[in-house]
């Protein structure tokens, strides 16, 4: 047995299959997942010593690739200050103020400690503030593991077919309303239905958890509109896009296609933690204002805003937002998705794709999807037959077709290169 299985093997006798998280399972693709040992770079290291491309860069933090310098040892230097206190220090002031520098929609952020934390808070807020308890989500947006928010999901849910977990009382999910995503006929309806009960719409601005589908310009017009004039608050789930499309996030590539659009409330995670146990929900004062201490809505977190965290996310922002970075990690991706393309054309593979900053997609199928159902249409043998044929030559994509894949600044073109000619071999 390899170093991969007799670990799979161990921690299935004490993990429920094995894993922390469901997707890491690769459940869907089949095969044993690899332990990985160690990360450097763009690069990742199992325990059989087997060396591959990381393109999952733990789901999207690791714009920086692994082993940074520079958050290397801010890391190191805040450890050795303290790991936690649970009282204020400076570093999470200036990680809001970083983050409020980049974010103009929003006027004060909370730190939290994982993105399903900050979006179950999000919808508290929205809830308490405009005192209605009905909201809207579409299908194929994950917005963490909340009981609310585990209405028809995407994510690891989208494998195992729950459209619904198990555990969630009806009464939990009652005032979840689900949507098709891109479908304005919908919005149009459910707001001439249920308008003025709806505290809020959380959306995906780019959903990476249906693998890569761009909210419309014309949908998320008529979002925008209509939750501005039934009252409803907006709330812009950028957990996986924030700092990773782009500086300004999505919300600063929507606001340069539709103008005056802004969310109400957005939220945060994965880059701004750079890998260490990070989100935020940040809106404006107004709203705000309605979070304890000041306010009736509660919210709190023995771990938040955490020193090493904070230490580790500062550092991170701190490199994505020097001159030029988001040009060169654009280029970069896509260099990579272009040359996936060219090379599915080769071949005669019906093959789409698509990247915005550091984050990217590509389709098995000729056109590139608008919804969850579309989506889902993708030829899954195929799917599974390309994941492991790259993942033997060496290269590691996310185990599964509904996921993103992520570029960060240690990719080299060599590493580019390397996945390309996999791609071919595969594709072949
Ligand atoms: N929202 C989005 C858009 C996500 O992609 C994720 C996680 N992939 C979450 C929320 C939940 O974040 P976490 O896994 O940190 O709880």
């Amino acid at each position: 047995m390899s170093q991969n299985e007799t670990l799979f093997a161990r921690a299935q006798r004490v993990i429920p299959g094995g894993v922390n998280s469901p997707v890491r399972a690769f459940r869907a693709v089949g095969g044993t997942p690899r332990f990985i040992t160690r990360g450097e770079g763009a690069h990742i290291v199992d325990a059989d010593g087997k060396r591959y491309i990381d393109y999952i860069g733990s789901w999207g933090p690791m714009i920086l690739g692994h082993g940074h310098p520079a958050v290397l040892e801010a890391v190191q230097k805040a450890a050795l200050d303290g790991f936690s206190f649970g009282a204020p220090t400076e570093r999470e002031v200036e990680l809001a103020e970083e983050i409020l520098g980049l974010v103009p929609s929003c006027e004060q952020i909370r730190l939290v400690s994982s993105g399903t934390e900050a979006t179950m808070s999000a919808i508290r807020l929205a809830r308490g503030a405009t005192q209605r308890s009905k909201f809207i989500k579409f299908e194929g947006c994950y917005h963490g593991h909340t009981d609310a928010l585990l209405v028809k999901a995407g994510s690891g849910l989208a494998t195992f077919g729950h459209p619904t977990s198990a555990g969630v009382p009806e009464a939990t999910a009652q005032h979840t309303i689900v949507l098709e995503y891109n479908n304005v006929a919908q919005l149009d309806e459910a707001f001439a239905l249920h308008g003025p009960e709806l505290a809020c719409v959380i959306v995906e601005p780019i959903a990476g958890n249906m693998n890569f589908v761009r909210a419309s310009v014309p949908f998320m017009t008529r979002l925008r509109e209509l939750c501005r004039r039934h009252g409803a608050l907006l709330v812009l789930d950028e957990v996986m896009t924030g700092f990773r499309v782009g500086l300004r996030s999505a919300q600063g590539l929507y606001a340069d296609l539709i103008p005056g659009f802004v969310p109400d409330i957005s939220v945060f995670g994965k880059v701004i933690g750079g890998g260490m146990p990070l989100a935020a929900f940040g809106a404006s004062r107004e709203i705000m204002r309605h979070l304890a201490p000041l306010g009736g809505v509660y919210q709190a977190g023995t771990l938040s805003g955490n020193p090493v965290a904070t230490a580790c996310g500062l550092a991170t922002l701190r490199e994505i937002r020097k001159p030029g970075f988001f040009d060169a990690l654009s280029a970069k991706t896509r260099r990579l998705v272009d040359g996936l393309k060219r090379v599915a054309d080769e071949n005669g593979v019906p093959f789409s794709v698509d990247s915005e900053g550091g984050m990217f997609g590509f389709f098995l199928m000729s056109e590139l999807p608008q919804n969850y159902t579309t989506v889902m249409t993708t030829d899954k043998e195929r799917f599974n037959r390309f994941f492991h044929a790259m993942l033997d030559a060496g290269v590691y994509l996310a185990p599964a077709l509904y996921e993103a894949g992520f570029v960060s600044a240690a990719h080299t073109d060599a590493d580019i290169d390397a996945t390309l000619e996999a791609a071919r071999q595969a594709l072949r």
